[in-house]
């Protein structure tokens, strides 16, 4: 690592919708925001097609445009957005101390403030039938993408809190909804299975897993399989929504950051602070309760707010102290 470590006063690490909002009030306050974007430039949105639900697009927009746009006016006021992943860090517990952040295991920055916007990742169940048919009826958002299928019969796996969630969101759009958990019992809090339960056109299988997602182009149907009788059924559906859990992308803040026991970053109460001082975290990577871009996006805008209260608190004690 023989190159100069660069000053920075605002890093902001990963480009979904609240590293963007983050970037675009962190560049209007002047904190010259530096953005590494991370191994998926513009986050989860990239990956999906039409996103209806973000305010100010009456006619929908696709999921890479918007990001396009966000990053459009976050350059528009001096934010560097740049290709890369940060690949370790070393946080300053001190007050007013400097973080250090090793980009793609060379460039060292030192900044004086961090914005973690890193978010989280669905997870898949892993089959390659499921895999290829991502984004032709394979969905791990059922709020972004119930409303493609009004009308329609849908499966969602998963038995926990998010797919009971979402199975009783899908009911009101769907006509009807299968429900898959892989064992004899939901997961899901008592009062979420009740929901699940006493929804009409919600079927839920126990001990039922999926063998192959079917369908050329776009699902066709499900071939499942139930796990203590080893009998298979095909059950046809349009669509099919994964909700097996997010994993946060967390892993180089471990250890330093207080995180709770799923590895989702613990802010301090309805702020974006983190218990090391000058370090704020935003979006999905600290919400696995409401996940949506708008909701990411109000979190990005409150971190940068909360970083230049935070820079501008360190700036006047120097001041007094010099
Ligand atoms: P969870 O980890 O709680 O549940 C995941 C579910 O997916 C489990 O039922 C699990 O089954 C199942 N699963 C995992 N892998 C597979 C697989 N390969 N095949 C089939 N099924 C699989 O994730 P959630 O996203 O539901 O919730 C995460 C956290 O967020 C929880 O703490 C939850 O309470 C919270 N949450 C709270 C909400 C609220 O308060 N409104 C809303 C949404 C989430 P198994 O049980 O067999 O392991």
């Amino acid at each position: 690592m023989a190159e100069k470590a660069e000053n920075v006063k605002c890093l902001i690490i990963g480009s979904g919708p609240a590293g963007y909002t983050a970037a675009i009030y962190a560049s209007r306050a002047d904190l010259k925001p530096v953005m590494y974007t991370g191994l998926e430039p513009g986050g989860q949105l990239t990956t999906t097609t039409e996103v209806d639900n973000f305010p100010g697009y009456p006619e929908g927009i696709d999921g890479p445009a918007l990001m396009m746009d966000l990053q459009k006016q976050a350059e528009r006021f001096g934010t560097q957005v740049r290709m890369g992943m940060v690949t370790k860090v070393e946080l300053s517990k001190e007050h007013g101390g400097v973080h250090k952040a090793i980009v793609d295991d060379k460039h060292e920055i030192h900044a004086e403030s961090i914005i973690i916007a890193t978010g989280a990742t669905a997870k898949y169940l892993g089959l390659p039938s499921e895999q290829r048919l991502r984004g032709g009826g394979v969905s791990a958002c059922a709020v972004c993408d119930g409303f493609f299928y009004k009308g329609q019969d849908v499966a969602i796996v998963g038995g926990g809190d998010t797919a009971a969630e979402e199975a009783t969101y899908l009911a009101n759009i769907c006509s009807k909804v299968t429900m898959l958990v892989r064992k004899g019992e939901m997961r899901a809090s008592k009062a979420m299975q009740h929901r699940v339960n006493s929804t009409k056109n919600l079927e839920v299988r126990y001990y039922t897993e999926i063998e192959e997602v079917l369908g050329d182009q776009v699902v066709e149907g499900i071939r499942v399989f139930n796990n203590e009788t080893g009998e298979k059924e095909v059950i046809p559906v349009t669509g099919l929504f994964i909700a097996i859990g997010h994993k946060p992308n967390t892993e180089i803040f471990k250890g330093q950051l207080t995180m709770d026991e799923t590895g989702y970053i613990q802010t301090d109460g309805k702020s974006t602070k983190t218990n090391v001082p000058g370090v704020f975290a935003s979006g999905d990577v600290q919400d696995k309760v409401y996940r949506q871009a708008i909701t990411a996006a109000g979190t990005g805008c409150m971190a940068a707010l909360d970083a230049e209260r935070y820079l501008a608190a360190v700036e006047s004690k120097e001041e007094v102290e010099a």
